[in-house]
């Protein structure tokens, strides 16, 4: 429990200063991009032209390691609790899903959503489409073209367990204890912020639940992953 409420402590306070950061940093590079922009407009430079389009993309980049600053903190604060309610959790997978199609990361895999479709979760409807985007979106970086990664779930007594397998590298044993490290990344620069599973064990943790990522899945060919979470069902009706 004390190394529990150490990690949480420390996940609240990087937080709060990932908020900060966020706020300083996001200003001044919104006015870099409409400068570079402004340069694009203004020239008919090849050269000109060509860095404005550099700014611009590496701009992109910053802001898109300052969103997921800026979820990582809002997810950290101890005082946000979102609004736990009976949700589809065929739906908000089928959302993320799609979501994840769209994000062109350099390998198209398949997927396929089994999870049944009367099966109800409790949670919060945003919070819990984010940390499927993001193991998602993890699965299909680890995954090759036609690769599978499959999202099943069932309910076990009052709790509903959810599993994304994909068939992807696999995960290396002396990584795995570092995985929910904030910043913690094996990713380019560009694609990898490190926070995508903080924030996951985050949100998970205000919903009472559960993670567990056991890796490889599949132990004969040494590769895939398998995540699997808990988080609370409906409650059941009294007769
Ligand atoms: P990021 O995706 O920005 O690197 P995460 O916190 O989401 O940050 O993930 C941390 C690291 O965990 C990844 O860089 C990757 O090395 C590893 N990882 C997470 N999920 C998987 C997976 N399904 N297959 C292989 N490696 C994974």
């Amino acid at each position: 429990l004390a190394d529990k409420l150490a990690h949480h402590e420390r996940l609240a306070s990087i937080g709060r200063f990932a908020a900060g950061v966020a706020h300083e940093i996001g200003n001044p590079v919104t006015g870099i991009a409409c400068l570079a922009q402004n340069l694009k407009l203004e020239s008919d430079d090849e050269p000109v032209l060509e860095t404005g389009k550099q700014i611009l993309d590496q701009t992109k980049r910053i802001s898109r390691i300052v969103q997921s600053l800026v979820r990582f903190a809002h997810a950290g604060r101890q005082e946000h609790s979102g609004q736990h309610e009976p949700m589809s959790l065929h739906e908000c997978i089928a959302e993320a899903l799609h979501l994840v199609s769209l994000d062109s990361r350099g390998t198209s895999p398949r997927y396929s959503n089994e999870v049944p479709v009367g099966l109800e979760v409790m949670g919060d409807a945003q919070q819990l489409l984010q940390i499927f985007v993001n193991l998602l979106n993890n699965a299909c970086d680890a995954t090759p073209d036609q690769g599978l990664i499959s999202v099943s779930a069932e309910r076990e007594d009052e709790k509903v367990i959810i599993r994304i397998l994909d068939e992807g590298t696999g995960i290396p044993p002396e990584l795995q204890d570092r995985l929910f490290e904030p910043f913690f990344t094996t990713k380019d620069p560009g694609k990898g912020t490190g926070l995508g599973l903080p924030l996951v064990y985050n949100i998970i943790e205000e919903h009472y639940g559960n993670i567990e990522i056991i890796s490889p899945a599949n132990k004969k060919q040494n590769k895939g992953t398998l995540v699997v979470i808990t988080l609370p069902g409906t409650p059941v009706s009294q007769p």
